[in-house]
């Protein structure tokens, strides 16, 4: 019986085939960990967090202005 590889799985990147255990793609030779930096994608978190500072310097402004 031949040794077959049964921890396979699809490249992120190409899509092709591989080992589970290979940290590179053979195929188009990137990283398997390596995440496809999109920056035109707005990451909900950013925005998140833009919001709340947005939100804490209205509140700030809002005070300094009641209290002058
Ligand atoms: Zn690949």
């Amino acid at each position: 019986m031949a040794y077959r590889e049964t921890h396979e799985r699809n490249c992120p990147h190409c899509g092709e085939r591989m080992s589970a255990t290979a940290p590179k793609c053979l195929n188009c030779g990137r990283l398997v960990d390596e995440v496809d930096e999109d920056d035109s994608a707005i990451n909900p978190r950013k925005v998140w967090l833009l919001a709340a500072v947005v939100a804490v310097v209205l509140v700030i402004m809002v005070v300094v202005i009641a209290l002058t």
